[in-house]
């Protein structure tokens, strides 16, 4: 096997996918701290108490912080090179959690135990079956009162419509939690408190028959659960790799991350099952990651993630071949060559510039606003990976200053905020405007703070009569030039000077695509 192949073949990327506060940070720090990187878990994320508390920006700018250090993480585990894709925990960003899922090749799915699935779990999936990404499930606090294991294994997969196959069981709950059960192994794992800062030292129990388990949890437990395994094993599903590749059956863990418990074996599983760095689509043909050619595509920007050098840095996903320090790229969509000479990588949170790096990985390229989501990098080929959208923003509102002589900082400011795709900003071809659209509400708020901290420019809001937005295109250019003329109070240019229809109503929206059935009203930009 060439040297390519081999090192692209230890790569494994995954994100985190979970409803807010079911553990994903704390599985974060503790998944760090398996892969050594952090030699006392617990660094992630300042914890306030408020952690979601929507207007406060100070939470906001925290939970930012949590993104911003911990983007990406890379890091080596069991013979493979780990790559950790951090989505953001806010609703409002789910655009920008959708855009990470394109990115990854499998998710680990963390599940309250003691409430079971959860709403933005539900919604999580359903993206993630977009591109059948397989999914390795953790039950997690099981330091708690749980609910039935049985019945949670069943609730994940009526509703979320995946087979279950649980690789470890839990031993008692709560208080008392004694550890687990690894199916697979055939050993009790056993569990001791105090210890979730630490890669503990744990005991091991060969053999579910083995009288030593009766002294170490009671006669009693020990019975429970051989015949609650009986019936466990009878009643799921055996694990089946290709399944669980083709998105259909979940390997499951339970333990409990504060107590660091299971998470190594969480690790172990999708080290060992999860794919390898996975082909990608162009409009033309499947990329394969070990082909020779480096090939990539921006899935994310971020604006001034480190406020003293006011950078911006977009994150790139190598879809196939190598990058080395200094190579130069085509940057197919504006038709240039550009030379990088200065990526970073993400080695444990820490932004490091980049010698190597290889397919799955990310890269972060210093953009200096040529660099768009879903922008393809090539060494030459034409081509462009789909499936990487900007959502129509739902909501709407006209951004003023207060000081009326820094409108250049304004504009730059919310152009430079879009291109990280959480907000639009709209001029419209009349007036000199600036419309500022969202998903969310929060990002209002986002906006306007950020445009203070780091642009140095007081904006505030008004309201706007405009109730949606499409991008508009057609291939006809003559009735593309007509329906500008006619509808010219109705469009606008958004942030990378693509042509958008701004509606003040849905009425309004249906009856031009009506009246003008030759052009392409598009709720999605694919970049
Ligand atoms: P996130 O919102 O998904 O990132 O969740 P966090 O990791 O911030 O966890 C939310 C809360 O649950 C925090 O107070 C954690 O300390 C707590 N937590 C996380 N894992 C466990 C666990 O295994 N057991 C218990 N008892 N609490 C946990």
């Amino acid at each position: 096997m060439s040297n390519l192949t081999t090192e692209i073949n230890k790569r494994r990327t995954f994100a985190i996918i979970s409803h807010p506060d079911a553990g994903k940070t704390t599985i974060t720090e503790k998944v760090l701290l398996f892969g050594q990187a952090l030699q006392k878990a617990g660094t992630v994320k300042g914890r306030g108490s408020n952690q979601h508390a929507k207007s406060d920006w100070m939470e906001m700018e925290k939970e930012r912080g949590i993104s911003v250090t911990t983007s990406v993480m890379q890091f080596p585990y069991n013979e493979r090179l780990v790559n950790l894709l951090d989505t953001p925990g806010h609703e409002d960003f789910s655009e920008d959690t959708y855009r990470t899922l394109t990115a990854v090749d499998s998710c680990l799915m963390v599940i309250d135990a003691a409430k079971g699935v959860e709403d933005r779990t539900r919604k999580l999936m359903e993206v993630t079956r977009l591109r059948t990404t397989p999914i390795v499930t953790f039950m997690n606090k099981c330091d708690r009162d749980i609910r039935d294991p049985m019945e949670l294994l069943d609730e994940v997969e009526t509703e979320l419509n995946i087979a279950c196959a649980p690789v470890t069981w839990p031993i008692g709950c709560g208080k008392e939690f004694k550890g687990v059960y690894h199916i697979h192994r055939e050993e009790t794992i056993l569990y001791s408190t105090g210890q979730g800062h630490t890669i503990q030292e744990v005991r091991v129990i060969k053999g579910l028959d083995n009288p030593e388990l009766d002294t170490a949890i009671g006669s009693e437990l020990a019975e429970q659960l051989r015949e609650e395994l009986e019936l466990v094993i009878g009643a799921s599903h055996e694990f089946d790799l290709d399944l669980f590749l083709a998105g259909e059956l979940s390997p499951v863990y339970f333990g409990t991350a504060l107590g660091n418990f299971g998470v190594d074996h969480v690790l172990d599983g999708l080290t060992e099952w999860a794919p390898a760095p996975l082909p990608r689509e162009t409009e033309d043909r499947q990329v394969a990651a070990t082909e020779d050619n480096f090939s990539g595509f921006v899935f994310k920007i971020q604006a001034n993630m480190d406020p003293k050098h006011r950078d911006r840095i977009a994150f790139m996903r190598i879809v196939s071949g190598k990058y080395s320090q200094g190579m130069k790229m085509n940057h197919v969509r504006i038709g240039k060559q550009v030379s990088i000479s200065d990526a970073v990588t993400f080695m444990a949170g820490d932004r490091e510039r980049a010698q190597d790096a290889y397919a799955g990985d990310i890269i972060g390229l210093h953009n200096h606003g040529t660099i768009q989501i879903g922008d393809t990098f090539t060494q030459g080929e034409k081509m462009k990976f789909g499936g990487i959208p900007n959502f129509a923003p739902e909501l709407f509102r006209r951004i003023r200053l207060k000081d009326p002589l820094k409108q250049k900082q304004l504009l730059k400011g919310l152009v430079q905020l879009s291109e990280e795709g959480a907000v639009q900003v709209f001029r419209p071809l009349i007036n000199n405007d600036l419309i500022v659209g969202a998903v969310g509400v929060l990002q209002f708020d986002v906006v306007v703070a950020r445009l203070k901290a780091e642009y140095n420019v007081d904006a505030i809001y008004e309201g706007v009569s405009v109730n949606t937005a499409r991008w508009v295109s057609s291939d006809d250019t003559k009735k593309l030039e007509e329906f500008k003329r006619k509808c010219e109070s109705n469009l606008a240019l958004d942030g990378g000077d693509n042509l958008t229809y701004i509606a003040p109503s849905r009425v309004n929206l249906n009856l031009s695509m009506e009246r003008y059935p030759d052009i392409k009203f598009n709720h999605t930009r694919e970049n």
